[in-house]
């Protein structure tokens, strides 16, 4: 995901799309990032045929920049 290891600051959530992506998907993968690389994942670390979506209440504090976690 990149070599950059500042503290997280935003978890893009990356979701499958359901009816051509209308609705959230099952949720695939949480994608760490800084403030600098926050676009980055959500453009380049999350590849179609999943959907980035910006989590806003969960914590960050204990990843780094790039740190991706399996969600099943
Ligand atoms: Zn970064």
């Amino acid at each position: 995901m990149g070599t950059c290891t500042e503290p997280a600051t935003v978890l893009i959530e990356a979701r499958s799309q359901i009816d051509g992506g209308l609705a959230y998907g099952a949720l695939e993968t949480r994608v760490y990032a800084c403030d600098e690389h926050a676009r980055t994942a959500r453009t380049e670390w999350v590849r179609p045929p999943l959907t980035p979506f910006t989590a806003i209440a969960e914590p960050v504090a204990s990843h780094q920049c790039g740190d991706a976690v399996d969600a099943h």
